[in-house]
């Protein structure tokens, strides 16, 4: 087993990152595990128009690559694996990485972020692939000219729609209330598309499909009648759930399963381990919110260090 490195960070999207970007400029000689998705969730859109500093855009995977790269510049030790088991009881912390290598961290930074939620249908599981897709981002393209539904009321659900439409033929949103969570701005783009068609107060009884994969659903009013639409494509936009199994029976955690953190801080229920990024934030989920909670548990991380 190699020495206990000072800081371990689990995660790599903007917190993450920002988190290896600070810790490294400080000495700290960090290392980072990228886990089974490098570069977190924003490596699956496309366009990224929010983040300061970038009048014209920037994508998501460039955006990440260039924060990874300003990381690797201070030093920091990017590995590729995936973090399996953890030992908060004592420190230096004991992870195993890959079910098979052991490393001891003096400190902890936690921004493995969250994961897409699926309705739990069996029907859905098992068109996971072959028609259903959490991320119309990475998979529309396959549906170009096609007839998809986006399942879900929120912002998440409207900029998907919003995306599909620009490439299918029709897109059909799912809605279980009568209304739109989705901000103002949002719902005026989805109503303004002619070829999305909204459907409230329905929901998903049924995925259908055949060998090809998905070719319709079966849906349920919630005054009971049925009604079927044909579609090659059934994306999901429901929220999403923290990645915080590795730590669920070793950190306070709140109802949804969000790390919880000292208010004002990153400093999770065990000294010397920190939380950053969507896997604390329920609220904001932005990658401007992610990097800045990734720079907060950096500093956190050195003045525990520094003590
Ligand atoms: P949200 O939690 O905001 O919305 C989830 C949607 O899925 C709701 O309409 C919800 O319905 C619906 N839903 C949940 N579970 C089910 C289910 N089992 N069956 C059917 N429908 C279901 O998640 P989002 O991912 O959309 O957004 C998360 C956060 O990120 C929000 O704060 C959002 O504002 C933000 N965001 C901002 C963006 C931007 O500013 N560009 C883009 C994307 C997200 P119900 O309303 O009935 O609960």
């Amino acid at each position: 087993m190699e020495e206990a490195v000072k800081v371990l960070i689990i995660g790599s999207g903007p917190a993450g990152y920002t988190a290896a970007i600070y810790t490294s400029r400080a000495n700290l000689a960090p290392v980072l595990y990228e886990g089974i998705e490098p570069g977190g969730q924003l490596t699956t859109t496309t366009d990224v128009e929010n983040f300061p500093g970038y009048p014209d855009g920037v994508t998501g995977p460039d955006l990440m690559d260039r924060m990874r790269r300003q990381a690797e510049r201070f030093g920091a030790d990017i590995r590729t694996g995936t973090i399996t088991r953890v030992d908060l009881a004592s420190r230096p912390f004991h992870v195993v990485v890959d079910g098979t290598r052991e490393i001891k961290a003096e400190t902890l930074i936690i921004a493995t972020g969250a994961s897409a939620k699926y309705l739990g249908l069996p029907s859905e599981t098992k068109f996971r692939g072959q028609g259903v897709s959490a991320c119309a981002t990475c998979d529309g393209f396959f549906y170009r000219k096609k007839d998809v539904a986006v399942v879900g009321g929120g912002d998440t659900a409207c900029e998907e729609a919003s995306y599909l439409a620009s490439l299918c033929r029709k897109v059909y949103m799912i809605v279980r209330k009568p209304h739109l969570r989705a901000s103002k701005a949002m719902q005026q783009r989805v109503f303004d598309t002619p070829n999305i068609e909204v459907l409230f107060e329905h929901n998903t009884a049924e995925v259908l499909g055949d060998e090809s994969g998905v070719t319709g659903a079966l849906l349920r009013r919630n005054d009971g009648t049925e009604r079927k639409i044909d579609i090659s494509g059934f994306f999901l936009a429901i929220g999403h759930h923290p990645n915080t199994e590795l730590f669920s029976e070793q950190l306070a955690l709140d109802a949804e399963g969000y790390v919880k953190v000292e208010p004002g801080t990153s400093k999770a229920s065990v000294e010397g381990v920190f939380a950053a990024g969507d896997v604390r934030d329920p609220h904001y989920r932005q990658a401007i919110t992610a990097a800045a909670s990734g720079c907060i548990a950096a500093l956190d991380c050195e003045r525990f260090l520094l003590k």
